[in-house]
């Protein structure tokens, strides 16, 4: 096995259990690896320090997977991590909800690798090289402990072009996904399409924030931005929203969102589905005088990166300026941020900055954070991505 030796104080993250070693970081590597191959990391004084998937073309030239030399990542490894990444979510799965992240990434001690459930079907997105080479044994794996229908590679992530890795979308083994695959979610129905459909065909991620927000409707007259299949729109009707409306840029969104409706026998009338430019249909609403009781903004990630900071920051606030704008007073703003880069303190500085430039008053009645099939490991606070405030705007 190639050995790679780090540079003198570089060692530090690795100690620490961070599982991403940057390529400035090595100070020798000891044979040829090939993008992919497992790698043994030692820092500069030869102490063991664990081992990882080296790749030559990204920024992270070793992603770290295991910390006791004692082990070997073999198929067995794989079945190990893959069958405790699985049973820790198996109480997610029940008769309300038959779809949920399975394996998440660094998280789960396997970096790169996501896998999503939807009823009967698997969805991988496969972002490292290191997973790559080893994607038949771990879809014989994922075969055998759940003997799904049909198991989806949906890796088409720019993140695969920074492993030097093709893009990918298509069957990895059994029956393709029928073309609107039904699924379950806090007890209510969804059409997703793991194909042509956004992620890897839904947002489980926002599942118990659906729930939360839901029940702060019965009653209300709701505004659901970037509201994708209607996770949102959906919880609130089922909680007893007067009126539900909508707004997504995608047409298959939309029609996705009006077929979930139909679905789940919910009066079509108290459903107003738009297909739109967020900014613009709230400018649209500003001019019309129309004001809403609660609003959810769920927009798409605005900062890929550190760098895109700023950019993103302004159009946050921006949105988040137009959204308290519309509501009733004392109505509720939901404003969620899916951006690693935008932590929970500055998303509050940017809110508040959205709140002064309205001239709103605003309460923090609640936070929202990602559920447990997203789980967050301590040594790697890179894995925090969502996060939402649920606001009273005075
Ligand atoms: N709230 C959704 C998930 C939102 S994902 C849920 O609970 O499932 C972000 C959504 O924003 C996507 O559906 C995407 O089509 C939409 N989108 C992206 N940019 C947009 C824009 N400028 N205006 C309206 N919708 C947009």
């Amino acid at each position: 096995m190639v050995e790679i030796t780090l540079k003198k104080g570089k060692e530090k993250a690795a100690l620490q259990r961070h599982p991403w070693v940057f390529s400035g970081a090595l100070e020798k590597v000891k044979g040829k690896p090939e993008d992919g191959d497992v790698v043994k990391v030692f820092a500069f004084d030869h102490e063991f320090l664990a081992y990882g998937y080296f790749n030559s073309n990204s920024r992270v030239a070793v992603r770290l997977l295991e910390w006791d030399e004692t082990q070997t990542i073999d198929i067995s490894w794989y079945k190990n991590r893959l069958k405790q990444a699985i049973a820790s979510r198996q109480f997610i799965l029940n008769k309300q909800t038959n779809t949920c992240r399975l394996v998440f990434s660094e998280a789960d001690f396997l970096p790169g690798l996501i896998v999503d459930q939807y009823a009967d079907f698997l969805s991988l997105q496969i972002l490292s090289s290191g997973i790559e080479k080893v994607k038949a044994e771990i879809v014989e794996i994922l075969k055998n402990e759940l003997n799904p229908k049909g198991i989806f590679d949906k890796s088409d992530a720019t993140a695969r072009t920074h492993e030097g890795l093709p893009i990918e979308n298509g069957l990895l083994w059994g029956e393709n996904p029928p073309e609107f695959l039904e699924v379950k979610e806090n007890g209510i129905i969804y059409h997703i399409n793991i194909a042509e459909g956004q992620k890897s065909g839904f947002y489980c991620d926002q599942r118990d924030n659906r729930h939360i927000l839901a029940s702060y409707t019965k009653g209300k007259k709701v505004l659901d931005c970037f509201s994708y299949s209607g996770g949102f729109s959906l919880n609130s009707l089922a909680n007893g929203a007067v009126s539900v409306t909508s707004v997504d840029s995608s047409g298959l969104a939309v029609e996705t969102l009006k077929q979930n409706v139909a679905l789940n026998k919910f009066d079509v009338n108290r459903v107003t589905a738009i297909q739109s430019d967020v900014n613009k249909q709230l400018r649209a609403f500003k001019d019309s005088g129309e004001l809403f009781d609660v609003i959810v903004l769920d927009p798409p990630k605005y900062a890929p990166s550190r760098s895109a900071l700023d950019r993103a920051a302004r159009a946050y606030k921006d949105l988040n300026r137009l959204g308290m704008l519309l509501l009733e007073k004392g109505g509720l703003l939901a404003t969620f941020s899916c951006s690693g880069a935008v932590d929970i303190e500055t998303f509050k500085q940017i809110i508040a900055w959205a709140a002064l430039d309205a001239g709103k008053e605003v309460q923090i009645i609640k936070q929202f954070c990602q559920p447990e099939d997203h789980p967050v490991r301590i040594s790697f606070p890179e894995g925090e991505y969502l996060k939402g405030l649920l606001l009273r705007v005075l």
